[in-house]
C-alpha cells in the first residue's frame, strides 16, 4: 500500500527549473547529498552523548557511495540519524519552503558571478538538486528508534512523489538515483572521487567510494590541519564553503592552542556584508565542536555580542564536556576561559592589522566598525583595546578617507593642547561648514568628525583617551586662546568688535526675543567668521542623548542650548545700527529668528527646516528693497 503525495507548487516549480534549465555545475549534487549526510551523522552524534537507545549504537559513523553501472544507479549511504514516515512526507516535498522561493528569486535577479548551483544549498533545498541529474529517485530511510520501521520515499520529480513501507535493517538513509542518460559519468568511481575530493574533502565522516578501504575524502577539518599545510586559498574556500559569501574573507585568524587548554580555532572576518538573502549562517554565533562533535550550530558563549555580529567561524576544543547541556555551558569555566582567550586574541589582530596596514583595516572598519563602537559603549573591559580601533574623518585631513586613529590624533596635537575634540553631525560635508570650527581652523587644531549614525552612542564610552579628555567643539567652555597660534594673518584680520554696552543691548534684544528657546545668550570668544552658533554645557552628561533616541526613532525633545553671538560680526554691526533707527523693530526680529533657527540647522538640529522659507524671503526683500 503506498501513498501518494503532491508537491508543494514552489517546490514544483524548482523541480522544474532543475530538470529543464540547469545545466552548469550538475556535479554539486553530490556535495548537497553529502551535507545531508554529514547533517543526519551530527545529529546522531548528538543524540549518542545522551542516548544509548539507539538502533546500532556502535557502527562506525560513515557515509557510503556505491556505483553500480549496469543498473545506472549511484546510491549514497549514511547511517545517520534517519527519518521517519513523515519526516520523509515533510522534509521532502510538502512542507512549504521559503527557500525554494527564494532561490527562484536568485534565479531570475542573480548575482554577478553566481552559480545558481553554487548556493542552491543554502536556500535548504540542496536535495532536489539529484533531479539535475536523476530521473527517478528512491530515498530508503530508517530512524534511529529501536523500533523504528523503514520507508522508502520515490519520485521522477515532476508533480508528485510515494511512500511506501520498505525494509531495511540499518538506521539510516539510501538514496539511489536511477541516472540520466547524459548523466551516466557519475557511475565513474574516478569522476566520483574528484567531487568528493573538491568539494567535501573536509567532511568529519569517512566517506567510503565504492568497495575501497581507504576513505577518499581526508576528512581533516580545516582548523586542525597544521598552518604550514594550509594556503590562504584553502581558508577562503572553506569560508565561502561556510557562509557562501561570495567575497573573500578579509581577515582570517586561525589559533590552535594547548595552554591554557587545547583547543582549535579558525575565525573570519566578511570582506562584505555576508548576511545577504543567500547567507545560510542564519544567526549570529559560532560553530563549537568538542572532540570533533557539533555541539552547537551557533554557539553565542564564545565572543562578546558585538564581536558575534559580524565575526564567522569555527571552534574546537577538546576540553570541553560534552554531555552538558547548552543551557549550563555558558557558565561552564572553560567556556568562559575560552571566550576571554578568543576575544583578546581578536582584538590584538585588529590592533596590528591597524597598525601595520592601515588601509585594509580602513577597509574592514567601514564594514564593521559600527559594531566594534557598539562594543565600546556597551563592553566596558574591552574599551581599552576597543580605543585604538576606532578611525575618524577629521578637519585637517578633510575630504581624504586616511582617517585618524585617537592615538594619531595625540600625537599631532598642537602646542598646549590637552584635550581631543569632536564634531558631532550627520554627514561630513555639513559638519565642515559648521560655525563651530571658525577658532579650530585658525589655530590648525583637529577636530574628529563624528558622523556616523551610531557615534552618539559610541560616545558613552569615550569620554577620555591615555589622559586626553574628549569634548565637543559646542562645549562653551573651551578655550582656545593658549591653544596653537594664529597666523599674523589671521590675527590682524580680525573685525572691530562693537562696544560693550552695544553689545550688551543687542545681546538683550536676542534675549527678548528667542525666550525659553534658549538658555541664555551671550558673546562668543570661538566665533570668526560666523555671526553665532549654540553651545551646551560640556558637563552635561545627556548632550547628545536626543540623537540616540532619534537613532532608535524614539520620541525626543530638542535640547534647549546657549546661543551665542559674535560681536564682530559685520551681521551683527548691522543690528546694532537698525536697533538705533525707528521702526525697524520688525526687521530686527525677523533677522534674530533667523539667526537662531540658522544655528539649528547648522547642527543639524533644525526641526523643520522648510519652515523657514517664508521668513527668508521676507529678508530677500527687505535686503533688495531701494
Ligand atoms: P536542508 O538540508 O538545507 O534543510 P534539503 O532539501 O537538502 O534542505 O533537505 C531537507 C531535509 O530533509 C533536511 O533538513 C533533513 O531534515 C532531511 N534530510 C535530507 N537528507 C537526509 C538524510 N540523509 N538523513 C536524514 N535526514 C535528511
Amino acid at each position: 500500500m503506498s501513498e501518494t503525495f503532491t508537491f508543494k507548487a514552489e517546490i514544483k516549480q524548482l523541480l522544474d527549473i532543475l530538470v529543464h534549465s540547469l545545466y552548469s555545475e550538475r556535479e554539486i549534487f553530490l556535495r548537497e547529498l553529502i551535507s545531508n549526510a554529514s547533517d543526519a551523522l551530527h545529529r546522531l552524534q548528538f543524540e549518542l552523548l545522551t542516548n544509548r537507545d539507539v538502533l546500532d549504537p556502535d557502527a562506525e559513523l560513515s557515509i557510503d557511495v556505491t556505483l553500480d553501472e549496469e543498473a545506472g544507479t549511484l546510491t549514497l549511504s549514511d547511517n545517520g540519524i534517519g527519518m521517519t514516515h513523515d519526516d520523509l512526507v515533510n522534509n521532502l516535498g510538502t512542507i512549504a519552503r521559503s527557500g525554494a522561493k527564494q532561490f527562484i528569486e536568485l534565479l531570475k535577479d542573480r548575482p554577478e558571478g553566481t552559480q545558481a548551483s553554487d548556493v542552491i544549498g543554502q536556500f535548504g533545498v540542496g536535495f532536489y538538486s539529484v533531479f539535475m541529474v536523476a530521473d527517478r529517485v528512491r530515498v530508503v530511510s530508517r530512524s534511529y528508534h529501536v523500533d523504528g520501521q523503514a520507508w522508502a520515499w520515490e519520485s521522477d520529480g515532476s508533480e508528485a512523489f510515494t511512500i511506501e513501507p520498505s525494509d531495511k535493517s540499518e538506521r539510516g538513509t539510501d538514496i539511489i538515483l536511477s541516472l540520466k542518460e547524459d548523466a551516466q559519468d557519475f557511475l565513474q568511481p574516478y569522476t566520483v572521487k574528484k567531487i568528493i575530493t573538491t568539494h567535501s574533502d573536509y567532511i568529519t565522516f569517512p566517506i567510503y567510494v565504492g568497495d575501497e578501504e581507504e576513505p577518499t575524502n581526508s576528512q581533516q577539518a580545516v582548523w586542525r590541519k597544521a598552518k604550514s599545510e594550509i594556503g590562504e586559498d584553502d581558508y577562503n574556500k572553506f569560508y565561502q564553503a561556510m557562509t557562501l559569501d561570495f567575497n573573500e574573507p578579509i581577515k582570517t585568524i586561525h589559533m590552535q592552542t594547548d595552554s591554557p587548554f587545547q583547543f582549535y580555532a579558525l575565525l573570519f572576518i566578511p570582506g562584505g556584508d555576508e548576511r545577504n538573502m543567500f547567507s545560510p549562517r542564519k544567526e549570529p554565533g559560532l560553530k563549537l565542536y568538542a572532540r570533533k562533535v557539533l555541539i552547537q550550530d551557533y554557539s553565542k558563549d564564545l565572543l562578546p555580542e558585538y564581536l558575534l555580529q559580524f565575526i564567522q567561524g569555527v571552534v574546537d576544543s577538546e576540553d570541553i564536556p560534552l554531555n552538558v547541556s547548552r543551557e549550563t555551558l555558558k557558565a561552564d569555566p572553560q567556556i568562559t576561559k575560552l571566550k576571554q582567550t578568543l576575544t583578546n586574541k581578536v582584538l590584538t589582530e585588529l590592533k596590528r592589522m591597524a597598525k601595520n596596514r592601515k588601509d585594509d583595516y580602513l577597509k574592514l572598519f567601514d564594514l564593521h566598525g559600527r559594531w566594534l563602537k557598539q562594543g565600546l559603549a556597551m563592553e566596558f573591559s574591552d574599551r581599552e583595546d576597543l580605543m585604538e580601533l576606532m578611525y575618524f574623518p577629521s578637519l585637517n585631513n578633510n575630504g581624504s578617507d586616511d582617517w585618524t586613529s585617537l592615538g594619531e590624533y595625540k600625537e599631532k596635537m598642537v602646542e598646549g593642547q590637552t584635550d581631543i575634540y569632536y564634531i558631532i553631525g550627520d554627514d561630513n560635508a555639513s559638519v565642515a561648514r559648521s560655525p563651530h570650527l571658525d577658532a579650530f581652523r585658525r589655530r590648525g587644531v583637529d577636530v574628529l568628525y563624528f558622523t556616523d549614525r551610531v557615534d552618539p552612542i559610541m560616545i558613552m564610552g569615550l569620554q577620555e583617551y591615555q589622559g586626553a579628555k574628549l569634548r565637543s567643539v559646542d562645549d562653551r567652555s573651551i578655550d582656545l586662546s593658549q591653544v596653537g597660534h594664529l597666523s599674523a594673518e589671521d590675527a590682524s584680520n580680525l573685525e572691530p568688535a562693537l562696544e560693550a554696552n552695544q553689545t550688551e543691548s543687542i545681546l538683550e534684544r536676542f534675549r527678548t526675543v528667542l525666550g525659553e528657546r534658549v538658555a541664555g545668550v551671550s558673546v562668543g570668544a570661538n566665533l570668526v567668521t560666523s555671526p553665532a552658533r549654540l553651545v551646551t554645557d560640556g558637563t552635561n552628561p545627556n548632550n547628545f542623548m536626543f540623537r540616540v533616541n532619534r537613532l532608535f526613532d524614539r520620541n525626543f525633545e530638542l535640547p534647549i542650548k546657549t546661543l551665542e553671538i559674535n560681536p564682530r560680526h559685520p551681521l551683527i554691526h548691522n543690528l546694532n545700527l537698525l536697533l538705533t533707527q525707528d521702526g525697524s523693530g520688525a526687521l530686527v526680529e525677523t533677522v534674530i529668528e533667523q539667526v537662531f533657527e540658522t544655528a539649528l540647522l547648522q547642527d543639524g538640529i533644525h526641526p523643520d527646516p522648510a519652515s523657514m522659507a517664508d521668513r527668508i524671503v521676507k529678508l530677500m526683500q527687505a535686503a533688495t528693497a531701494r
